[in-house]
């Protein structure tokens, strides 16, 4: 279905809970989650809303949270999801601290590739800025998304200045050799820890990596890419701040509570539990109607006016 201007919405984010294994500082630096199991969605649920969404039009559903591995019988999840109508891509985003465990079972289940989060190689500052994650653990996911064959495996790296950017030049290296999708993010204003003088636009990685050559990326992406001369994988930038996309937004989210967002930074949410049939695709098509043209001023000077931590919502 399209939305009233004219995009055509073809993509559902599904975050599956809002617990996590790790507190990254930006994304819910308080560590605080207070969700009861009975507050969130059930599997029958989830699926229930995606077949409905299927029905207008969704192809591509990304499962997150919070952290997606955590949440019991996630595979079971995936394969329901994969197996319903319309249905054309699962995939999944993840810290990767789990991936280890559950790779080949995932993959088995039809998610088609992870997208994998990861904002420093070092292992001091991995603990610093997870709150005490082991970069060792994130890295063996790393090679068992690549064994399970989830491929292409993107990395999610947010860009924090003073932070990361020194790692910049590193990450970009990973890329020569390996066929992986690396993906620079510009840090969002989410209310979490690091004001606005950690903000590093996109542009920052082709200042400090000149060599990169833009190409052309696929169709309703929105990462910029680019390659090193001769490289394996690519380098996307991520630009929700300098470079907004909302021109070629193609996403609803639904939150692990049952609310609908039409836009990641808007406050507006529909909630979508205990409706069916009718009522259910008419939920959606209100939440598809709601998308706005575009969200409002968002840089380094304005929080997002999304209402919620990030892990509440699911990147
Ligand atoms: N736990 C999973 C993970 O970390 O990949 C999935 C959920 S996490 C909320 C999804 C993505 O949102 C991650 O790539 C994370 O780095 C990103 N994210 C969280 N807070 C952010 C912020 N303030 N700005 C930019 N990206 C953010
Ligand atoms: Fe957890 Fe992902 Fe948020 Fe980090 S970014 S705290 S891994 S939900």
């Amino acid at each position: 279905m399209k939305d009233q201007y004219q995009r055509e919405i073809t993509y559902l984010r599904v975050s599956v809970t809002d617990l996590c294994n790790l507190r990254c500082r930006y994304c819910m630096p308080d560590g605080v989650c207070q969700k009861a199991h009975q507050d969130i969605l059930s599997f029958e649920e989830i699926t229930e809303i995606v077949t409905a969404a299927a029905r207008l039009g969704i192809r591509k559903v990304r499962i997150t949270g919070g952290e997606p591995l955590v949440r019991r019988g996630i595979v079971s999840l995936c394969r329901m999801i994969a197996d319903i109508p319309g249905i054309q891509e699962v995939v999944m985003t993840t810290n990767g601290i789990l991936l280890e465990k559950y790779a080949q079972e995932l993959k088995q289940a039809g998610v088609s590739r992870v997208n994998i989060s990861l904002d420093t190689l070092n292992p001091e500052k991995y603990r610093k800025i997870t709150g005490g994650g082991e970069l060792d653990a994130a890295l063996a996911g790393i090679r068992a998304a690549r064994a399970a064959e989830l491929n292409p495996i993107k990395l999610n790296v947010v860009l924090i200045g003073g932070f990361n950017d020194d790692e910049i030049p590193a990450f970009v290296e990973l890329t020569r050799d390996n066929p992986l999708d690396l993906r620079f993010i510009e840090l969002m204003p989410m209310g979490g820890e690091f004001g606005k003088a950690a903000y590093l636009p996109g542009d920052t990685v082709l200042e400090r990596v000149p060599s990169l050559v833009p190409e052309a990326g696929e169709d309703g992406s929105v990462s910029r890419m680019f390659r090193l001369p001769g490289g394996q994988g690519r380098v996307g930038l991520i630009s929700p701040l300098s470079r907004h996309f909302c021109g070629t937004c193609n996403r609803l989210r639904l939150t692990s509570e049952g609310h609908l967002k039409p836009c990641l930074h808007s406050n507006q949410e529909i909630p979508v539990r205990g409706k069916h049939g009718e009522e259910l695709l008419e939920t959606l098509r209100t939440t598809i109607r709601a998308k706005p043209r575009q969200h409002g001023v968002l840089d380094a000077e304005h929080l997002s006016e999304a209402g919620r931590a990030m892990n509440t919502i699911g990147g």
